[in-house]
């Protein structure tokens, strides 16, 4: 766990030092939980979301894209429920005086005699070798029906709470697990209390004529109020899809993680309405289209998961989320959720509206049901970082750190070096840029020795380098070294855009989903 932490640590000093992330504001220190993107970051991100968007709107002929503003009319917040119920529980320390959520830790207590159990797993798997009959031993070992019988126990304690907003049961659970803060390690605990998430602010010039309004908590909404305008407009039929990618704003009771818990961040959502009755179907469909859209990435299926809820929202009628394994632990990337006709309908009575929609093949009105697949960036985005560093020993007893980025994700696709900046070669290199550059992102770097060159650009993910040399001046052919394997072949310059232009594309991507 501890050396876990310890690479979680380097990731996050590697961002910074790259160009990927950094904090936001931070010559002034930083904001809790808010963060920049860099000259890097920023290009992984923007092929992040291009990945998304195009498997979305260019893969499906009845999926279409939004973007809609952050503020929304006040009204919109009362209708989604955001106002009276986008609530943390949340607890503080009255010794180390840090806030925490009170869900947060009975989960991080539930996921500890996951780990006791595990570690028996293990334990035993070591002593009886091939032998080791897993199902057995985890049905029949003493301590492991202990662990388990606990941890069945904790959990369904925990559910009825949530379900029931039992705010004193929480802390109740608290205190009976002897749950420690982690900074004081004491059990000084205050009560439970709800917070909501939502960030206010003001629109008018004058303060009698100004009105409060939300930054939006989530971009669904305004996938919502737009129904009617993309429904009509785009002469859409069910079942059909609105996409949109666009910031959020919570405020999170714990900054943590990096940027896994922001303040403000990005999502990518796509509502998806379809035919009352239909939903649980289309709900399954989606489960699994998203999944295999993170699985043509090659992180390994192995590193993915579903979690389903065990608190749906009153509105949901089924709900999972699909975790990634980050270095602390699995967790959540992504959610998707059959949310019935709950939002429509609520905008529909809180407008006056009639938001329906008119079946031609039945003649009959109805509301729309939906299933939502919402994906916050920036998590996809520390997923990918953190598959994708990786520190090698080389032959020679050297060492590099190289980020193993999926080519089509990379910021960088292809560095263009020449061996020395004399005699003509870097010449002959720009034009290998300024050819290129029109297909993929390509970058020009003379200084220092080649072998440091390539180490900046493995740090980076960039999956090519080409090395121009003095042979290049009779042969017209250039070194291409691949970032992963680092072998290295001689191509006629003719030949690179054919060579790494498809494996570099977002297309590439796209061709393994279909
Ligand atoms: P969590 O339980 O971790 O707070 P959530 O269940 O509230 O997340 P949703 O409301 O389902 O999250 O939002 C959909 C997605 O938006 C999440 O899967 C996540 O990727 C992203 N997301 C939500 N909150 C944040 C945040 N504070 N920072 C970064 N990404 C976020």
């Amino acid at each position: 766990m501890a050396q876990q932490e310890d690479v979680f640590k380097k990731i996050v000093s590697h961002c910074k030092e790259y160009g990927f992330v950094f904090p936001s504001s931070d010559i002034y220190d930083g904001l809790g939980a808010v963060y920049d993107y860099g000259q890097n970051g920023v290009e992984l991100k923007n092929n992040i979301k291009q990945y998304w968007w195009q498997s979305m709107v260019l893969l499906h002929e009845n999926i279409v894209g939004i973007d809609a503003a952050i503020f929304m009319h006040p009204t919109t917040w009362k209708a989604s429920g955001h106002v009276d119920a986008f609530n943390d529980p949340l607890i503080d320390n009255r010794d180390s005086k840090k806030r925490y959520r009170a869900d947060v830790l009975i989960e991080d207590q539930l996921a500890k005699y996951d780990e006791k159990i595990q570690k028996e797993v293990e334990k035993a798997r070591k002593r009886f070798g091939d032998a080791f009959d897993e199902e057995q031993f985890r049905t029949t070992n003493a301590r492991v029906l202990e662990h388990q019988q606990k941890r069945d126990a904790l959990h369904e304690r925990f559910s009825k709470a949530l379900n029931d907003n039992n705010l004193e049961e929480l802390r109740q659970i608290i205190l009976d697990e002897e749950i420690v803060c982690p900074i004081s390690g004491t059990r000084n605990w205050t009560e439970v209390r709800q917070f909501n998430l939502m960030f206010k602010t003001e629109v008018g010039s004058t303060a009698e004529g100004a009105s409060t309004i939300f930054l939006r908590p989530e971009t669904a909404q305004g996938i919502f109020v737009n129904y009617l305008n993309v429904q009509k407009t785009g002469r859409m039929k069910l079942p059909f899809g609105i996409a949109q990618i666009g910031k959020a704003f919570r405020n999170e009771i714990v900054a943590r993680q990096f940027i896994f818990r922001m303040r403000e961040f990005e999502q990518m959502e796509m509502q998806f309405f379809v035919k009352p009755g239909t939903e649980l179907e289309w709900f399954q469909r989606w489960k699994q289209t998203r999944m295999a859209w993170h699985q043509a990435l090659g992180f390994g299926a192995e590193n993915y998961r579903f979690h389903d809820h065990d608190k749906l929202a009153h509105y949901a009628n089924a709900a999972t989320d699909i975790e990634f394994h980050m270095p602390f632990g699995f967790k959540e990337v992504e959610g998707i959720h059959s949310r019935t006709n709950f939002d429509l309908s609520q905008h529909a009575k809180y407008s006056g509206k009639k938001i329906e929609y008119f079946d031609p093949e039945t003649n009959e009105s109805y509301t729309p049901f939906v299933i939502e697949t919402s994906i916050g960036v920036d998590r996809m985005f520390l997923s990918v970082m953190c598959h994708s560093y990786c520190e090698e020993q080389l032959e020679g007893g050297d060492t590099r750190t190289v980020l193993r980025l999926p080519a089509a994700l990379a910021p960088v696709k292809l560095a263009v070096l020449p061996l020395v900046k004399k005699d003509g070669l870097p010449e002959v290199a720009q034009q290998i840029v300024n050819d290129l550059r029109f297909h993929f992102n390509c970058k020009y770097d003379e200084k220092d020795t080649i072998g440091k060159r390539y180490r900046r650009m493995d740090a980076i993910g960039c999956p090519f380098c080409v090395t121009i040399d003095h042979d290049t001046l009779q042969d017209n052919c250039v070194t291409l070294r691949d970032r992963d394997t680092m072998e290295q072949r001689r191509v006629p310059i003719a030949d690179l855009r054919a060579i790494i232009e498809d494996q570099v594309s977002i297309t590439s991507l796209l061709k393994k989903l279909l």
